[in-house]
């Protein structure tokens, strides 16, 4: 079952914009192609597809990753 659902307010991994500088460290790292840079900063493009591996929290030297393990 996915952790993730439409509809939901789960946002599997959060993205801290006034820390991100847009490096793309964590785009690259991301086995599953969820994160994108858009307008110079990372995104969640497809949190559906995330597997919480925690590649691209260890990736971002900015501290501007967090994984939210909140159900709900
Ligand atoms: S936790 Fe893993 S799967 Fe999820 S966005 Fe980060 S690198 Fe990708
Ligand atoms: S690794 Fe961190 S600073 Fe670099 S693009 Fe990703 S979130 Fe932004």
């Amino acid at each position: 079952m996915p952790l993730y659902k439409k509809g939901n307010k789960i946002k599997m991994v959060k993205i801290n914009k006034e820390k991100c500088n847009g490096c793309g460290n964590c785009v690259e790292v991301c086995p599953f192609g969820v994160l994108e840079i858009k307008n110079s900063k990372a995104v969640v493009k497809h949190p559906e597809k995330c597997r919480k591996c925690g590649a691209c929290v260890s990736a971002c030297s900015n501290n501007a990753i967090k994984i939210n393990m909140e159900k709900k």
